[in-house]
């Protein structure tokens, strides 16, 4: 059990960094590590399956970068292993007046990140694009595009087994310990020998990266849960809806996705789930719940969007308050047209006393390589920030 590398989690994120490295360098060992007993069990598998253009992030930052980059290498990668996407364009869409300005610099942060032919679009041409949609301005968004991330993990997983590489399933990460320059990885199953630890491990990367450095991070899970729109009334959507993001809440707001493997989704919210693997309301663990509660960073987020959170929590609830913030966007659409879609958790990080960590995180410690923070648009740019994890490690091994 003896590796060059070993990556702990087999995400999107784990999977593209060990393809990146078994391509550009075959001779190196590389295993690894995953808890579940298949690949894409969390964040990369219950997705929103939206391939972003980059429109949101901040000029220059790790997000708009690695999402450009990304979104090229995966519609690449997608068209090489005959995974089905389609590039749809998406529109988005301002309800009300207010919301006019935030838009038009949404248009001006997109257009500086590079995004070509995105514009404001008329109310007619709005209907053109989505009919059932109301709203005082749009925009149209070209290059967005929908692929199903569980199937993309699965090519990248099978790629980098075939040039090589090992995956090993049910082996949760439990501590690591170095001694003279190496690395022993105690897991659940066996020890692991390695050079040069990387950590993706998503939802607990906070926990593992404490095992290898002194970093003051928490991550915060953050549940978003969808409703699915009946068969008969998919004729409400063409391709995807997405409103305003409130400028002081981290997240797109719930919109509507066509998904690539069928139907319709409306969602996600953003609640702070009470367990990290906490897919349904009811999931509590105390343990986590309380270091949660009690990380000071946390509080800084609570105290600033609690009125926000305390809406998302009422929506979560109440699916009569989550079809009215939908029917903002489409009026026709009833309670009785949505049916339970499932839900994601995603893994925030958050810092001791600023809070919330907005762009892609990724530091390097002597002997280990932790990506801290990946939430959206990470799998869209999995493969972009794969190619600089693996970077990083490979100048490890010159
Ligand atoms: C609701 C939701 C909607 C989203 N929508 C989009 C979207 O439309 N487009 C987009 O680009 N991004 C989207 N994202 C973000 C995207 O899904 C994530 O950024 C991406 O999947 C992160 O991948 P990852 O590999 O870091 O994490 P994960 O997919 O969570 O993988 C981490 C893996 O580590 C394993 N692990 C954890 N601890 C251990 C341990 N101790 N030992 C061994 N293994 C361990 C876990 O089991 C897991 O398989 C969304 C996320 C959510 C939750």
């Amino acid at each position: 059990m003896k590796y060059d590398i070993t990556i702990i989690g087999g995400g999107i994120v784990g999977l593209a960094t060990g393809l990146h490295l078994i391509q550009q360098k075959p001779t190196l060992k590389i295993a690894i590590l995953e808890k579940e007993s298949k690949v894409a069990l969390h964040q990369t598998g219950n997705n929103s399956g939206v391939i972003h253009s980059g429109l949101y992030y901040k000029p220059g930052s790790l997000k708009a970068t690695n999402c450009i980059k990304g979104y090229h290498q995966l519609i690449k990668f997608c068209e090489e292993e005959n995974i089905p996407f389609e590039i749809t364009g998406k529109v988005v869409v301002a309800t009300k007046q207010e919301q006019v300005p935030l838009l038009n610099n949404l248009l001006e942060r997109g257009l500086q990140n590079g995004l070509v032919g995105s514009r404001k679009i008329t109310l007619d041409e709005l209907k053109e694009y989505e009919p059932y949609v109301q709203g005082v301005a749009a925009l149209h968004i070209p290059q967005t595009g929908i692929v199903d991330y569980k199937r993309v993990a699965e090519a990248y997983a099978e790629k980098f087994e075939k040039l090589g590489g090992q995956i090993f399933f049910q082996t949760k990460v439990q501590g690591l310990k170095e001694i003279n320059g190496e690395t022993i990885v105690e897991t659940s199953q066996h020890n692991y020998i390695t050079k040069l630890v990387i950590n993706c491990a998503g939802l607990y990367s906070d926990k593992i990266a404490k095992l290898s450095s002194k970093v003051d991070l928490k991550i915060i899970p953050f549940r978003g849960e969808y409703f699915k729109l009946k068969k008969e009334k998919e004729y409400l959507v063409k391709n995807l809806i997405y409103p305003v993001p409130d400028p002081n809440f981290p997240f797109l707001g719930v919109h509507f996705t066509r998904m690539m493997k069928g139907g319709i989704e409306a969602g996600p919210n953003a609640v702070l789930a009470f367990k990290r693997e906490g897919y349904k309301r009811t999931d509590v663990n105390f343990a986590e719940l309380a270091e949660t509660l009690a990380w000071p960073g946390f509080q800084k987020v609570a105290a600033k969007y609690w009125k926000t959170g305390l809406g998302e929590l009422y929506r979560s609830f109440s699916k009569a308050a989550f079809t009215k913030a939908l029917q903002e966007l489409i009026p026709d659409i009833q309670e009785s047209d949505l049916v339970d879609g499932g839900a994601g958790v995603r893994a925030q990080a958050c810092d001791r006393t600023g809070g919330l960590i907005d762009d892609f995180l990724i530091l390097e410690e002597p002997y280990a390589i932790n990506v801290c923070n990946a939430p959206s648009p990470a799998a869209t740019s999995s493969l972009s920030i794969g190619e600089t994890v693996a970077g990083l490690a490979l100048n490890r091994f010159k």
